[in-house]
């Protein structure tokens, strides 16, 4: 489809370097294959500048970035959140006149998780490349979707498309501590030059099981993080004569209860679906209680018997409450006028934590038992539509990339910045767009990270295939 285009866009202008082969007939999609290589290589220089955060100093990285988009005759912006803390806005315009509500915005951060250097068996700031593996940290999270979103936004322009709606391409900064350079900041000072009608972000992903693809999450909803204070008071007196009142032992029968109460299940729209694709590729006993989720009559049985299965399961089915957190006492031989616990809460979107403490008080039952909603509870934010255009396409091009592996919509039980931009009205879908085993996605945030070279080129390809069939003007 594309090849005079092709051949006019990096024929002539940019030469060997940013040559596009052409797809085998029936493929509709260029091959990615020397762009990804480049990619790779502004992966390994992303990974070697040092963005743990804290401090961050994304910065730099955002200036790395501002050169790439400079060399092909992309402008962009930097904007600062904070000194040292940068974000990198670029855009691929339509027409002057675009409407904003159809554009879609590529979204990825640039700061990266600290590192235990000691467990490490490379440098994890050196981009090592051995066995096909790029080690580093950031390598999967979020670099490498990073340098996958550069290369398929500096696709699009050598491709020298027509589009039909603008293409935003951002670097942000601040997503793993989340504060004073985070895209909340960004979208509140900024969101003229970011706003959209679609993004894709990280948080979701391609699995792949002995080499083959498993299947692909795209998350588009996530569940909203509380912390709540349980504190049980007393009166302080000496441990040699013990009263019915005693702080520590109200506070450990509520956490007893908490800790067994399980919130009833409320399986969303998003989590039906996702079961009912899953089921095409699990077990038979566990595909059936899959398809049964949806049935008035074996609902329950269902909901109970995934739960068991797994942890992720259970908690995609219902607001999750861990107690993480306990503090009592000074001194052995005095009972302590007070006893604290500390709960995470992971709700359902949509749900309310005050419902679920009114639920809880009823449940402990004791008037020396309080609750206490912590701090900046997260944000509520509307789930991404299964029905509109893009998510249609996300489904298509991951049919056309990994044939046979069902797509499944995810409600991921924890935060991205992606409730931000739904926040905002925006139709925002993790991907992670590369395929990778269980050992590699478990590696992310933890020790040895690394992305199989092979992964990265097929991920750019898939996200390429994804951004360009949605940005061509029809
Ligand atoms: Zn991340």
């Amino acid at each position: 489809m594309h090849i005079l285009k092709l051949a006019k866009a990096f024929g002539v202008t940019l030469g060997l370097m940013a040559v596009f082969a052409v797809a085998p007939a029936g493929a509709q999609v260029a091959d990615t294959s020397l762009i990804a290589k480049e990619a790779t290589q502004w992966l390994a220089d992303l990974i070697r500048i040092n963005t743990t955060n804290p401090p961050g100093n994304e910065a730099e990285a955002a200036k790395y970035i501002a050169g790439i988009l400079k060399r092909d005759g992309i402008p962009s912006e930097i904007l600062e959140l904070a000194p040292g803390r940068s974000a990198v806005v670029a855009r691929l315009a339509s027409s002057a006149m675009a409407d904003p509500t159809r554009a879609l915005l590529l979204v990825a951060h640039m700061d990266v998780v600290g590192v235990d250097r000691a467990k490490w068996t490379v440098d994890p700031f050196a981009a090592v490349q051995k066995d096909g593996y790029l080690y580093g940290r950031g390598a999967v999270d979020d670099k490498g979707m990073l340098a996958a979103n550069l290369a398929a936004f500096v696709a699009l322009k050598r491709m020298n498309m027509r589009l039909g709606r603008d293409v935003i391409f951002l670097a942000t900064c601040d997503e793993e501590q989340g504060g004073d350079a985070s895209i909340k900041e960004l979208a509140a000072k900024y969101w003229n030059k970011i706003a959209a009608g679609y993004a894709l972000n990280e948080g979701g992903n391609v699995y792949l099981k002995n080499g083959k693809v498993f299947y692909v999450a795209v998350q588009a909803s996530e569940k909203v993080s509380v912390d709540v204070a349980v504190t049980a008071k007393g009166r302080s007196f000496h441990a040699s004569q013990p009263t019915p009142d005693n702080a520590v032992v109200h506070l450990a029968s509520a956490v007893g209860k908490i800790g067994e109460y399980s919130a009833p299940a409320q399986p969303t729209t998003i989590v039906l679906r996702y079961f009912e694709e899953m089921a095409r590729i699990e077990e038979t006993e566990t595909a059936k209680w899959m398809r049964a989720l949806d049935t008035p009559d074996r609902a329950e049985h269902a909901q109970r018997y995934l739960s068991r299965q797994s942890p992720l399961w259970n908690s995609m089915l219902r607001d999750s409450i861990a107690p993480t957190i306990l503090s009592a006492g000074v001194r052995v031989n005095v009972i302590p006028a007070e006893a604290r616990a500390e709960l995470n809460i992971r709700l359902l979107p949509g749900n309310s934590v005050q419902a679920l403490i009114a639920e809880l008080t009823k449940l402990v039952n004791d008037p020396q038992v309080k609750f206490e909603v912590l701090g900046d509870a997260g944000v509520p934010a509307p789930s991404s539509k299964l029905d509109n255009d893009f998510y249609t396409l996300i489904e298509k091009a991951s049919g056309e990339q990994f044939p046979g592996a069902p797509v499944l919509p995810y409600l991921s039980t924890w935060a991205t910045d992606s409730a931000q931009l739904r926040l905002r009205n925006v139709q925002a879908y993790g991907l992670v767009p590369f395929p990778l085993e269980e050992e590699d996605i478990r590696r992310m945030h933890g020790e040895d990270e690394r992305i199989p070279v092979a992964s990265f080129a097929q991920g750019v390809q898939f996200l390429y295939r994804i951004v360009s069939e949605f940005a061509a003007a029809k």
